[in-house]
């Protein structure tokens, strides 16, 4: 349930309050807005009649809420989240745009696609160093090595860095590189993997299952949340179907249904959403258009000769273009997206 704390209640009663409810065996998580606090209240174990709940000090009124996922849900934070990570607003008026290679394979070509994305306005450095690839005899990724690529070349242009962590044992070592964990679709039910990242005090971007539900997906944010990590950023990147003409089908209607259902940030990935290079443009207008906090982009500066994904992978050119369109795009549904000049190749001051 939520426990909508009375507007001005007192930090005092707030306290008296979530004593009362870790009593009855309830596990309580805060959200303190701006007029008011509103408690994410969750138990299995409960002693006591929860209805008396509804008459603690302070307390306004109680949500029950039926989804099976309980912090996840619009109701435990109607205003919407804001994950910070440095000066990189996630789930504001901000559409924010990340981007990089699939995997880190050099310095030189992490470095250069760094320079490309950046200047046509990517604020996050994307890129993988432990890669989840369907088969084991693929390019599996330079590991460390990787992760020390990546970070030096998001510092390099002042980006931030999100990068993939397919098992708890690599979260140590790709927190110590990455400001944000991706969790890859293949590993969206590792409750395991979810729990530990629960732990983490770094935002974790959960992408969505191939086959995986909705609601599926919100229970596995679930897990992070109720380990008390409530930065989590979702990412649309293509369900499996009957269509093989793509190499997913990118559920865009995901969207405006996570956005009710849910107060977190929803990003899309339109380029394993699609698998072709030349779909990602569309689909990337698409998601904005249909309200998607951010997006999630493959660009490498010589994608034929990228060690995975190059076919869906953009030229920087490409990018450019890209870039160009959504900053039309994006007025016109009230959200800004890369709100500082960007010096660019070709496209001018903007
Ligand atoms: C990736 O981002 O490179 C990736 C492997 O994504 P997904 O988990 O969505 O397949
Ligand atoms: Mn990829």
């Amino acid at each position: 349930m939520v426990v909508v704390m009375q507007e001005g209640a007192s930090a005092e009663a707030v306290d008296r309050a979530v004593a009362r409810l870790e009593v009855m065996g309830f596990a309580v998580h805060r959200s303190i807005g701006a007029n008011r606090t509103i408690l994410g209240v969750v138990g299995t174990d409960v002693k006591g009649d929860p209805r008396l709940v509804e008459t603690l000090e302070g307390v306004q009124e109680v949500v029950h809420i039926s989804e099976p996922y309980k912090l996840a849900s619009r109701a435990f934070r109607p205003s919407g989240t804001i994950i910070i990570v440095g000066d990189v607003r996630i789930g504001g008026d901000e559409v924010i745009v990340m981007a990089g290679p699939c995997s880190a394979e050099s310095d030189e070509q992490v470095h250069a696609t760094a320079g490309a994305v950046k200047r046509a306005g990517a604020k996050v450095l994307r890129g993988g160093a432990f890669k989840p690839r369907s088969s084991p005899y693929a390019f599996q990724g330079l590991g460390e090595d990787g992760l020390r690529m990546l970070r030096d070349g998001a510092d390099a242009h002042n980006l931030k860095l999100v990068s993939e962590v397919m098992d708890a044992s690599q979260i140590e070592v790709v927190g110590r590189y990455a400001d944000i964990f991706q969790v890859g679709a293949r590993n969206m039910q590792n409750f395991s993997l979810l729990r530990e990242l629960g732990r983490a005090r770094k935002p974790v971007l959960l992408k969505r299952g191939i086959s995986a539900t909705i609601e599926e997906w919100l229970l596995s944010a679930e897990y992070v949340l109720g380990g008390g990590n409530m930065d989590v950023i979702l990412c649309e990147r293509g369900i499996r179907t009957f269509e093989t003409y793509t190499r997913n089908t990118l559920d865009i209607s995901a969207i405006p249904i996570v956005k009710k259902l849910s107060h977190l940030p929803i990003f899309v990935d339109p380029s394993h959403g699609t698998g072709r290079r030349d779909k990602v443009a569309p689909m990337a207008r698409a998601a904005v258009a249909a309200g998607a906090d951010g997006l999630i982009i493959e660009v490498h500066v010589d994608p034929d000769r990228a060690l995975s994904d190059g076919a869906q992978t953009m030229f920087p050119s490409q990018f450019d273009r890209l870039m160009a369109e959504l900053r039309i795009i994006a007025p016109a549904i009230g959200r800004s997206i890369c709100v500082e000049p960007v010096v660019r190749r070709g496209w001018g001051v903007q």
